[in-house]
């Protein structure tokens, strides 16, 4: 029996990884050369509590079981995930009220723990927040992670265990007959499958019209970001949500894992063909400046690292599509915006445990191995081992990037898993995502992939063909 995957996004990759579990060819398909570089992407990374979320949705199901299975999948995926607690903050006796509303929304939705905090209190835990503060709800349960470090570590269990990566490999045709689902076709080849899960973002539409299977249409909203070096680590401790509007939970100010302050995002609707505008716009950072000003008047804007934007797959209905379509053997797992990473990992053990491995007959294996190691970093070891380290592979004492202290052994042990492209490193093991945001270490990581992949310097690329970085040697 053979299945695929369309989308190695954290929802496609934590699919494949399930379904490993089980004794069946497993394919995981991605148009990208790595794992995460959809949605998976950009976005807030926060490992909601499930309180936003009207009761009775799959948002609000799979959000508060996928925030409950978060710390097993982090611990066995060796993916950074801390449990640091979100406020939402009321600065007006309208804004109170919402509080007390979005309490009983998370208490239908099963939310543990969440209590109302005075103005006082939350000062005293987070003495930056705007002192007009009346009122907060606090939600310990919520977290932050690594989306693109989930996607890239599931789908590297999930090869672990057997799955076959199909990378910069588009889905363009899928043959159905007889009312089920029957090949992909890809500009590499054809696949029979007895069955295909459509996990593919903002493109999910389109891969169900591709089956002529029903699927609303996915609008892109945009989310707009300013990121804060980790020279701002601390400045605040925990997730500062302000009371959300009917679009979206508004404008943030977060902890990264990375020890970064986040503020953002917009909320922007564009039109359904523009699934690839992730540009930044001078409307939306002022927007992300003036929202998260309210929340912390006082934001340490000369830490400023870098603006990104991220496109959320927003479905007509709002709701997730997640399980069986119309056609046999083709699952959907899509519309997958907010809370669309907090959900994942309950979305895959639903959409695999409890609907495809009884509808197919699957079979569980012996041997799955969930754990995937992370590759090591610099500051886990003490001087001591560090030493001891460089003296047995001479790699470990060649720093590639300074501002994050990546060594050349941790490069080319991203690159023996899976890392293909200059994104791919960077996003596993962090070299360029530092103060200098690679000037310094661009070209040394290009060496090491060059010599890596045995390729020319002039074919390595920043994410897949067409995005090469060298364009010729001056000199020959
Ligand atoms: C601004 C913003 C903020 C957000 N904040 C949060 C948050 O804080 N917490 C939270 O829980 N969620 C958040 N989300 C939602 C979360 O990011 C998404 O739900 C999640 O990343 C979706 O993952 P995915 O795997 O479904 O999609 P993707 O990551 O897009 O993966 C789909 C993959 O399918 C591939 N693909 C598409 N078509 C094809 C084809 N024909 N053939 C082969 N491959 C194909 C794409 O290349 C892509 O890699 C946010 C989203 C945004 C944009």
């Amino acid at each position: 029996m053979r299945i695929a995957v369309i989308g190695a996004g954290v929802v496609g990759a934590l699919i494949a990884r399930e379904l490993t579990r089980y004794d069946v060819e497993v394919l995981l398909f991605d148009r990208e050369p790595e794992p995460g570089l959809g949605v998976t992407k950009a976005n807030s990374a926060i490992v909601h509590a499930g309180f936003h979320d009207e009761p009775g949705t799959l948002r609000a199901r799979f959000c508060v079981q996928g925030n409950a299975l978060f710390p097993r999948v982090g611990e066995e995926l060796g993916v950074p995930f801390r449990r640091v607690g979100g406020f939402v903050l009321a600065f007006s006796p309208g804004e109170e009220e919402a509080l007390r509303v979005l309490v009983e929304q998370g208490e239908a939705n099963g939310v543990p723990g969440l209590t109302f905090l005075s103005g006082a209190e939350v000062l005293a835990r987070e003495p930056r927040v705007n002192p007009e503060v009346r009122r907060a709800l606090w939600a310990p349960t919520v977290g932050i992670t690594s989306p693109w470090a989930l996607a890239q570590a599931a789908a590297e269990n999930a090869a672990a265990n057997g799955a076959e990566l199909h990378f910069e490999e588009e889905v363009l045709r899928i043959r159905t007959g007889h009312g089920r689902v029957q090949a992909l076709h890809t500009p590499r080849g054809v696949y029979e499958v007895d069955a295909v899960v459509n996990a593919a973002g903002l493109y999910a539409d389109r891969v169900a019209a591709l089956a002529g299977a029903p699927f609303p249409a996915l609008i892109p909203r945009r989310g707009q970001y300013i990121l804060l070096a980790d020279t701002a680590e601390g400045f605040v401790r925990s997730v500062l949500f302000p009371t959300p509007s009917s679009v979206s939970k508004g404008i943030l100010v977060l902890p990264t894992v990375d020890g970064g302050i986040l503020l953002g995002p917009t909320a922007e609707d564009l039109p359904p063909e523009e699934k690839e505008a992730t540009q930044t716009t001078r409307t939306g950072l002022s927007q992300v400046l003036a929202g998260a000003r309210r929340l912390v008047p006082a934001l340490p804007l000369t830490e400023v690292l870098k603006s990104f934007a991220g496109l959320r797959p927003e479905p007509a209905g709002g709701d997730f599509v997640v399980g069986p379509s119309s056609l046999r053997g083709f699952y959907h797992a899509g519309g997958m915006r907010s809370p669309g990473l907090t959900a994942a990992p309950a979305v895959a053990h639903f959409l695999v445990q409890e609907v495809i491995a009884s509808d197919l007959g699957l079979r569980k294996k012996e041997e799955f191995n969930p754990l995937r190691p992370p590759i090591p970093r610099a500051e886990d070891f003490s001087e001591e081992a560090w030493a001891e380290l460089i003296h047995q592979d001479p790699r470990w004492g060649r720093i590639v990037c300074f501002c994050n202290r990546v060594t050349e052994a941790q490069v080319v042990e991203a690159i023996r898993r899976g890392a293909r492209t200059l994104d791919g490193v960077k996003f596993r093991t962090g070299a360029g995502f530092g103060l200098c945001q690679g000037s310094f270490c661009t070209a040394r990581i290009l060496e090491i992939l060059a010599r890596e992949l045995g390729t020319s310097f002039e074919e390595v690329t920043l994410r897949g063909s067409g995005s090469e970085i060298v364009g010729g040697r001056v000199r020959p």
